[in-house]
């Protein structure tokens, strides 16, 4: 079985293969519904995460991001491609085209967390009812036995057992993140998808929340697919990360390499945007000029080409291939080899 192009490995064995996968949405027009073209949310994808591993994904908004997510849990089914869980009972699975009791079973082991933890709890739930629902649909404990799962969830994430008799509403945007990151362990997932886990809370709540995901993942050997459009979170959790850009992945790389020497243009200017905690430290931005392509209308060639400061003529004829430029590190850029790219501390 061919491999995703990463090149960290936490352990040798991968836990979740991506390969080709893609999420186009037909544009129909007129009474009949004619298809004139496709919006490519995710356009062939191929990534690999090991266990123990955390794999950011970072790019603008629009970028593909989220529906690559939702493709990877099938909360949407991907329109071609493989999504391969390493199931400890039931061996390689496909995710992309499982039935539905090979999905159920699969899914216990993968949980998703979303960005904001206000409207991903229910006001009407106790802290109790809203941790212990997977416990009980899923026919794992019920009752005392319940309950007391839930008092060692909400320990392991830092928050008082007694709490659990308590609202939503009684709890600050941390604590709230911390119950749904509980929830999400009670079924002891093996992968956890995050959506922007801490772009809600306020900048010394993110690092506390980090801090945990981080301490959560060493304690349970946990593999994390962290999404985010903060490239400075991202380096602090992850070991590999893929940069995507109008649904394509445009480079991916173990965090050291891409944030010291990116090997590609659009990297580049990402690195440039994150906030130096230096005032004095003067800043050369690189300006990205207009706004990330409709993807339903995506420019030629190199998608990125209209914004690209190096672009040439080529750039706009021929679609540059994403290939391996140093080892473990590759980029889609017809001249990445030519280019002496600036790393986040040159700026
Ligand atoms: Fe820029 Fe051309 Fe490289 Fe695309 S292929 S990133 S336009 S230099």
């Amino acid at each position: 079985m061919p491999t995703g192009p990463n090149a960290v490995r936490v352990t040798e064995r991968p836990l979740l293969e991506i390969f080709h996968l893609k999420k186009h949405y037909p544009i129909t027009q007129g009474l009949l519904k004619r298809t004139v073209g496709y919006v490519k949310a995710v356009d062939d994808v191929s990534l690999t995460l090991y266990e123990g591993q955390t794999l950011g994904l970072v790019g603008e908004s629009g970028s593909g991001k989220t529906t690559l997510a939702h493709s990877v849990m099938r909360g949407i089914d991907p329109t071609a491609g493989s999504v391969i869980f390493h199931d400890q009972e039931r061996g390689a699975v496909d995710v992309a085209s499982a039935d539905r009791a090979t999905l159920r079973h699969v899914r216990r082991n993968m949980q998703m967390v979303f960005q904001d933890p206000f409207s991903s709890l229910n006001p009407r739930m106790t802290v109790l009812d809203i941790i212990a629902e997977p416990l009980e649909v899923n026919a794992i404990a019920t009752g005392k036995e319940a309950q007391e799962r839930v008092a060692e969830l909400l320990q392991l994430v830092g928050l008082r057992p007694e709490y659990m008799r308590r609202y939503p509403h009684a709890f600050s945007g941390g604590q709230r993140q911390r119950i749904v990151v509980a929830r999400a362990l009670a079924l002891n997932p093996r992968l956890v998808l995050m959506d922007e886990p801490t772009s809600a809370l306020d900048v010394s709540i993110q690092a506390q929340t980090l801090n945990l995901l981080k301490e959560l993942q060493d304690r349970l050997h946990l593999s994390y697919l962290f999404i985010s459009h903060d490239l400075g979170v991202v380096e602090h959790v992850s070991d590999v990360v893929a940069v995507m850009y109008v649904g394509r992945v445009v480079e991916i790389a173990p965090t050291h390499k891409l944030y010291q020497q990116p090997k590609h243009p659009y990297t580049e200017a990402l690195l440039s945007s994150i906030p130096k905690p230096d005032p004095t430290r003067k800043k050369q931005r690189i300006a990205i000029t207009g706004e990330i392509p409709n993807p339903a209308n995506p420019p030629t060639g190199c998608h990125f080409h209209p914004r690209c400061p190096y672009a040439q003529a080529l750039c706009s004829r021929e679609a540059p291939p994403l290939r391996e430029i140093t080892p473990g590190q590759f980029a889609a850029c017809h001249f990445s080899e030519d280019l002496n790219l600036k790393g986040v501390n040159d700026f």
